[in-house]
């Protein structure tokens, strides 16, 4: 799942960054208004982390265009102020939820969970294809009962093929989904990421379930 985090103040930024990584979320910074808007503009985010304060255009009014634009990624809002005004218009302008700095990680991280399970059905923390599943909350991936272990990178890659399962990812969409945006990744390393993929979750089983579409991507399905 990938992450954009908006946030001027570089310490703050930085750490979040380092610490969503550390769970397994793939995350891009912006460090003002404008950068931040943009990039949330171009929907290649699951969740927004937003600061309210910014320099150039501020989180409120990044917000408000979000939602004029009919973009409804779901947007947490960070900020230092905790007036209960702040938090009111927070919600009006179309943010999902609020956090008042400074806040617990762990608080940060149950509510991104939250937003990430809103769109899907009530208490689906499990994605499944076939005899293959993916636990959202304990990071933990099985095929027929039996655990896998994946690194980083594969079960972020695996994660967005079973949430686009049946549907044929590009190269370059798995890309955006899966690595941030410095990243300078080649279309031609996710073949080799893939291939490290099926080794662990295809290899010893009849049924493969990552498909090669030529000339288009892979999708997962049974
Ligand atoms: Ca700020």
């Amino acid at each position: 799942m990938k992450i954009l985090v908006v946030e001027d103040e570089h310490l703050i930024a930085n750490a979040l960054k380092k610490g969503l990584e550390q769970e397994h979320y793939t995350v891009d910074l912006a460090f003002d208004g404008l950068e931040g808007f943009d990039l949330a503009a171009s929907g290649d985010y699951d969740i927004v982390l937003l600061d309210l304060m910014l320099p150039k255009m501020d989180g409120l009014e990044i917000c408000r265009q979000l939602r004029s634009q009919q973009n409804h990624v779901p947007i947490l809002m960070l900020t230092a102020k905790s007036q209960v005004e702040d938090k009111i218009k927070g919600l009006n302008c179309g943010a999902d939820d609020y956090l008042t700095k400074p806040f617990a990680f762990e608080e940060l991280l149950a509510r991104i969970r939250a937003l990430a399970r809103r769109p899907q059905k009530a208490a689906s923390e499990v994605l499944t294809i076939g005899d293959l599943s993916l636990n959202l909350s304990t990071y933990e991936v099985t095929r027929q009962g039996k655990n896998i272990s994946l690194s980083s990178k594969e079960y972020s890659l695996l994660e967005c093929l079973l949430r686009h399962a049946n549907k044929i990812l590009t190269k370059d969409q798995l890309i955006q989904h899966v690595w941030s945006y410095e990243s300078d990744i080649l279309p031609n390393t996710i073949e080799v990421y893939i291939r490290n993929l099926r080794l662990k979750i295809d290899k010893n089983y009849k049924i493969k379930l990552i498909k090669t579409i030529r000339g288009f991507g892979y999708k997962i399905s049974e």
